[in-house]
């Protein structure tokens, strides 16, 4: 971006030397010489305009980016970092939801990166949730659920005192 700040300056340089140019014809006495600055201050005129062009489309893209920025800095203060689940995933979800608002978390990741993407929850696990960011992709959540009773088949302890703790 700074290397387009010269924008300015190659204007201003083309400027003076098309004015440069317009003294020397003035002086010129000649047919040949004086068509020869002619040239010279067309050319720096096209150069100045192109160069005046070139900062409009850069004084653009910044006031973007500003505009961005800004929408940024009020979303990070709505936004308050969280957990989710029992490992340390983190997320944000708003501070004070509006009303009617639906819960909701944005990529910790992307925010940080002046990108705002959605979490999409995809899967509600016994022991896992799944989540996914656009760009970062799936994010598996620990739910922090001890797997002791997964070592036993479902149904199995409720079979009365025949049942396999008997026997
Ligand atoms: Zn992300």
């Amino acid at each position: 971006m700074p290397a387009k700040m010269s924008d300015f300056a190659t204007a201003f340089a083309s400027l003076k030397a098309a004015k440069d140019a317009a003294e020397a014809m003035a002086k010129a006495t000649d047919a040949a010489a004086r068509q020869q600055h002619q040239t010279e201050i067309l050319s720096q005129i096209a150069d100045a305009y192109n160069a005046v062009l070139s900062a409009r489309e850069e004084r653009s893209a910044l006031l973007d980016r500003i505009r961005e920025l800004e929408s940024l800095a009020e979303m990070r203060e709505r936004y308050k970092l969280v957990s989710l689940g029992a490992v340390n995933v983190v997320a944000y979800a708003p501070k004070h939801p509006e009303p009617g608002e639906p819960s909701h978390y944005l990529c910790a990741t992307c925010l940080h990166a002046g990108k705002v993407h959605f979490l999409q929850q995809t899967t509600s696990g016994e022991y896992h949730d799944k989540y996914t960011c656009k760009a970062c992709g799936e994010l598996s959540v620990d739910k922090g659920v001890r797997r002791q009773r997964s070592a036993l088949p479902p149904g199995r302890g409720s079979r009365g005192p025949h049942g396999w703790m008997a026997s």
